[in-house]
């Protein structure tokens, strides 16, 4: 049998535990994984791109369990009545290669996201910050609020977002949690005094979301919004000016913002910085930059922190996915053994 959160069961162990305590104990379940890096399969997802959008498998394993992750992104979707971003997925015993627990993960991509860029700041944003400028208001938005406050503990927010009833939904969302929250007119009145400032935007082009011009010294830059070829929020110009952080480079030179630069340009394996392989933050004045995608890893870590969370309660289900005769030489007595009576 395998074991199942649908998007219900998933919404009560969000109720249950709190997204913010979720996000501290995901931090820790990503940071045991990226700390194994080494031991995982790894390989760039695999995508299957057309003019509406994307979807895309991301296949990884540490050779005990396996996982993969299905997604779409499609940024016309909102306009249609859809989310932008869904998915779901699964972890697998390695060992007879039965699926052992499957789950919802629209929800769980959107902690796993904002979990990651909250792990990847603890490291690379100036400890002193409490400022962060959120440039798109859309579905990820609220996760990564939360997440910056429940790891580095940011709660001022200069928000802006071409659409002005994303930021509505956002403070709306967010006021009753305590955090300030500015509702910028321009990205530069965003970006004003701002310690980290976050892209998250949706729209599948070459986009200059932020301008070199725009970022002052110290700034921890975490662009999410650029993951997919042909889509990027940052002038190249950026790139040049502090040390660009990624999950895998072979993935992220295809999707992410370093898809501007040339095929050798210098990015850091965020790993290398948990394991202390390499400098994290070098001094006050350096700007340092995320250039997030999201990789298979971080799916792995977030569905094992899933599964052991809600292990032993009723918010998983058992549900029936194999096909699982008594003799597994003989699968056609399964048919036979449901043929209707009379
Ligand atoms: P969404 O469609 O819900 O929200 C995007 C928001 O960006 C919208 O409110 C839109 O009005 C706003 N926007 C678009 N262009 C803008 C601009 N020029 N300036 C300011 N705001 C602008 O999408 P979402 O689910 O929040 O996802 C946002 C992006 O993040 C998508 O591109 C998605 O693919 C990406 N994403 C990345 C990861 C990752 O791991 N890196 C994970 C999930 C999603």
């Amino acid at each position: 049998m395998t074991q199942f959160v649908d998007v219900k069961n998933m919404t009560r162990w969000i109720h249950r535990d709190g997204v913010e305590p979720i996000m501290a104990g995901m931090v820790q379940y990503l940071e045991d994984d990226f700390l194994r890096w080494e031991k995982f399969d790894k390989v760039p997802r695999v995508a299957s791109h057309t003019p509406f959008g994307v979807i895309e498998l991301m296949p990884t394993s540490d050779h005990q369990e396996y996982a993969f992750k299905y997604v779409n992104g499609h940024p016309s979707n909102p306009a249609r009545g859809f989310q932008t971003v869904t998915a779901f997925g699964m972890l697998a015993d390695v060992d007879n290669g039965y699926p052992t627990f499957l789950a919802e993960m629209t929800l769980l991509t959107a902690l796993r996201t904002a979990a990651t860029s909250a792990m990847v700041a603890k490291r690379l944003a100036r400890p002193d910050s409490t400022v962060m400028a959120m440039i798109g208001a859309g579905s990820q938005a609220e996760f990564q609020a939360l997440a910056f406050r429940a790891v580095l503990g940011i709660d001022q927010l200069r928000v802006y977002d071409v659409a002005p009833e994303a930021v509505v939904k956002l403070r709306r969302n967010l006021e009753p949690l305590g955090f300030g929250i500015l509702a910028a007119d321009s990205t530069d009145e965003a970006i004003e005094g701002a310690d980290v400032i976050t892209t998250c935007t949706a729209d599948k082009a070459r986009n200059t979301i932020l301008r070199s011009d725009q970022v002052g010294p110290g700034v921890h830059l975490n662009a999410v919004g650029g993951d997919c070829p042909g889509k990027t929020e940052l002038e190249a110009a950026i790139l040049d000016r502090g040390r660009v952080f990624v999950e895998y480079p072979e993935q992220t030179r295809i999707e992410g913002e370093i898809q501007q630069m040339a095929p050798d340009f210098p990015v850091v394996e965020f790993w290398k910085v948990l394991a202390g392989q390499e400098h994290a933050r070098c001094s006050e004045g350096e700007i340092t930059i995320f250039d997030s995608v999201g990789f298979a890893i971080a799916d792995f870590s977030a569905l094992r922190y899933l599964r052991d969370a809600t292990a032993g309660t009723d918010m998983q289900a058992r549900i029936d996915l194999v096909a699982d005769p008594e003799d597994p030489k003989d699968l056609f007595s399964l048919i036979n053994s449901l043929k209707p009576v009379g």
